[in-house]
Formats: C-alpha cells, sequence, structure tokens
C-alpha cells in the first residue's frame, strides 16, 4: 500500500498533535543545554500549520503538503530549528514532486532529502549532538528496510526506532553544533532537544502509516 495525500496529512496533524504533548518535555530538554524554547518554537510552528492545513486543495499531493509545512515553519519557528526544519521539509517536498502516492523508495527518498537538507544548512556530522543523530540513522534504517522488501509502514516504523535510538545515544555525547556547543562537558548526559523532536516526528510519521 502506498501512501498519498491521506497519510502526509495524517503524518502533520498526528506531529502537532505529539509537539503540543511533548511541548514541556522539549522545553525541559533545552532549558538544560541551551535556551528553553525549542518546544515553545516547534508548538508554535505546528499549531500554524494546522491552522493552514484545512486551506490545502483536495486535489493537493503529498509534496504540496510537506511546503505548506516547510514555509509555515519557516516563517513562524525561528531559532536554529526553524530553518533546518524548514529546510527539510522543503527538500523532502522537492523529492517526492508532484507524485500522488509514495512507495517504499520515494518514502526513503524523501528521508533522505530531508537530512541532507538539515546537514547541508547546518553542517553538523553525527556524533555533534543535534538532530543529525537522530535523521541519520532514521535514513539508514530506512533504507535498509526498503532494500529488504518491507512495506511503506515498516519502512518508517524502522525509521521512527531507530530516530528514537539515536536521540537516546546523544546524552553521553559533548555538543560540537548550535547553543549545547557553548557548554562543553556540561552537556555530557543531556539528550539533545532536536533530536528527541525528530524522533517524535518520525514516529508520527509510521503512526500515519499504520491508520
Ligand atoms: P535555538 O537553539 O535557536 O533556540 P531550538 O531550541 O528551536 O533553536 O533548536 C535547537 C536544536 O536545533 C538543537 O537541539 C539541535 O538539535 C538543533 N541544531 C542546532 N544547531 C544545529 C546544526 N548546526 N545542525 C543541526 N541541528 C542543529
Ligand atoms: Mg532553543
Ligand atoms: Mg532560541
Amino acid at each position: 500500500m502506498s501512501l498519498g495525500i491521506t497519510w502526509t496529512t495524517d503524518w502533520i496533524r498526528r506531529t502537532a498533535e505529539v509537539i503540543g504533548e511533548h511541548r514541556v518535555e522539549l522545553i525541559t530538554l533545552d532549558r538544560e543545554i541551551g535556551d528553553g524554547d525549542h518546544g515553545e518554537n516547534l508548538d508554535r510552528g505546528f499549531t500554524a500549520v494546522l491552522a493552514k492545513l484545512d486551506g490545502l486543495s483536495p486535489e493537493a499531493a503529498p509534496g504540496d503538503a510537506l511546503k505548506l509545512v516547510a514555509t509555515t515553519l519557516i516563517s513562524t519557528v525561528g531559532g536554529a530549528s526553524g530553518p533546518l526544519f524548514g529546510t527539510a521539509y522543503l527538500k523532502a517536498a522537492g523529492a517526492v514532486g508532484q507524485a500522488n502516492e509514495l512507495d517504499g523508495s520515494a518514502v526513503v527518498a524523501l528521508l533522505t532529502a530531508a537530512r541532507d537538507g538539515i546537514v547541508l544548512r547546518g553542517k553538523a556530522e553525527v556524533g555533534d549532538k543535534t538532530m543529525v543523530d537522530a535523521w541519520t540513522p532514521a535514513v539508514d534504517a530506512a533504507a535498509a528496510a526498503q532494500e529488504a522488501g518491507r512495506s511503506e509502514a515498516e519502512i518508517l516504523d524502522a525509521a521512527a526506532t531507530a530516530a528514537a535510538e539515536g536521540a537516546a545515544a546523544t546524552e553521553p555525547l559533548v555538543a560540537r553544533k548550535g547553543r549545547a556547543s557553548y557548554l562543553g562537558e556540561r552537556a555530557v548526559g543531556h539528550r539533545d532537544p532536536g533530536a528527541q523532536s525528530t524522533a517524535l516526528i518520525l514516529r508520527a510519521a509510521a503512526d500515519a502509516a499504520r491508520g
């Protein structure tokens, strides 16, 4: 079963919901190693996205919905994560083009383009204690699942699980990018907020695919 506009908008709605539910948790993580606004930033952004989602044409393609997320996040979120996630959704939209249905390889292309956009924009590598530490294992797991012939839902489930593990694995790291990099050893023992929100976003994608 391929994934169309219904999956895409369901993913976006579930993301807004889960970010709202985890707003305080993300704020707390960012208070520990940043400036405490990550939950606030993303909640504001996805609330703005939700307000625009109903205006999407019934004929819209998944890429149109992703582009709506991109432009809304870029204009409402600010900080480091606004342009980073905005670029991710913009590149994801570009990767799927005007396709109405996304098969496994399109799902992998979407995730890969999102990650590549974040890396292009933020120049972080795996191990720098950023959202890239969740995105890159997610992309790798998705690609492996796709090559093993798994369904779209299984590909997204693999990505979400790997992102959650990647987010947890940021805890012992010293940060080399973003605000947490100013803290040196004091960032050790704290999870990166952007890696955690990435795991939530990708879990929402997998949940939407299971229906
Ligand atoms: P700000 O740091 O401007 O307050 P947020 O709190 O919304 O922005 O987002 C912080 C998150 O952004 C970090 O937890 C990290 O995951 C991510 N981040 C910061 N800088 C980079 C970067 N150069 N590359 C990738 N991700 C980054
Ligand atoms: Mg912050
Ligand atoms: Mg900030």
